[in-house]
């Protein structure tokens, strides 16, 4: 069957061959486990069970998980074994099942789901270039949304992912997660809801503060918005020289500056030291 799953539409018949995405249909990870640094609603104390799959429909330039979303790394595994992993994660103690860049996998991640689904919450962590249709499908199964925003100007998205509708396609499906998920909370955890993630970039502040504008004006359910500072240049290239550096503290502060002009109370920020290389995972398959 072709597939038509994300915004690509590449029609790839994935039985045989690999998507757009980089991947055929069945389920590639890199690696599992609890990870605390998510905001802390997610990670609280013992972590959030964090799934990291395979491959990526956006391929941003400066990914900072370069190596996962160009497929260089991952083992393919059955939603049997998917199914086993959301076990052991529930049983080691994590706060939720944390499923990174899923959508590409969607139809073999429902089929674990059916074979168990676990008692912790579900977040489904996308860069929100995504189509409503696949949103709908994964929908039940899921507690809480944490999508990216990445960015508002089409030139910007096309430079650095190559795609002019980013923004048009992640505002529909950031609309469609916070129709769907109502924020609840209990003993300081989120529980089902929405966090909006956007992580500034160098040179990049204007675009930020038209993101915030945009959340501020289409909040609902008790979304949170998340700024983040943690831009590293994993990928140097002469092509994107302005991309080899981290963000300055300057840049970091007009954007908290807006976010607190915006009148957005429900959000999170991160100290600008949270750039480090050593933040980013290192792949076990
Ligand atoms: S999920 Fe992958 S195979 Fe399917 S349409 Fe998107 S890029 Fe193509």
């Amino acid at each position: 069957m072709k597939c038509y799953l994300c915004p690509l539409k590449c029609g790839a018949e994935r039985a045989e061959q690999k998507g757009a995405c980089g991947e055929k249909e069945g389920i590639r990870i890199a690696k599992y486990y609890p990870h605390m640094f998510e905001e802390p609603v997610i990670s609280g104390e013992k972590g959030s069970g964090t799934v990291f799959f395979s491959g990526c429909s956006l391929k941003c330039v400066f990914c900072q998980n370069y190596a996962l979303s160009r497929s260089e790394r991952g083992k393919e595994i059955s939603p049997r074994r998917l199914a086993e992993i959301f076990k052991e994660l529930e049983n080691a103690g994590v706060h939720n099942v944390n499923l990174v860049t899923p959508t590409h996998f969607i139809p073999k991640i429902c089929e674990a789901f059916e074979i168990y689904r676990p008692k912790i919450p579900i977040v489904y962590n996308t860069h929100a270039y995504e189509e409503i249709s696949a949103l709908e499908t994964i929908d039940k199964y899921v507690d809480v949304y944490l999508p990216d925003m990445k960015f508002f100007d089409p030139s910007l998205s096309e430079r650095y992912t190559g795609k002019k509708n980013y923004f048009e396609k992640a505002a529909d499906a950031i609309l469609f997660m916070m129709n769907s998920k109502k924020a609840v909370f209990s003993d300081g955890l989120m529980k089902s809801g929405v966090i909006v993630r956007h992580m500034v970039m160098p040179l990049c502040v204007p675009d930020t503060k038209r993101i915030i504008s945009w959340f501020a004006a289409n909040k609902k359910n008790g979304a949170y918005f998340s700024l983040m500072a943690q831009y590293t240049p994993v990928v140097r290239s002469d092509k994107y020289p302005e991309l080899n550096r981290g963000i300055t503290a300057g840049e970091y502060e007009r954007a908290y500056e807006e976010l607190l002009k915006s009148g957005i109370t429900d959000y999170f920020i991160q100290e600008l030291g949270s750039a480090k290389e050593s933040f980013i995972p290192t792949w076990d398959y």
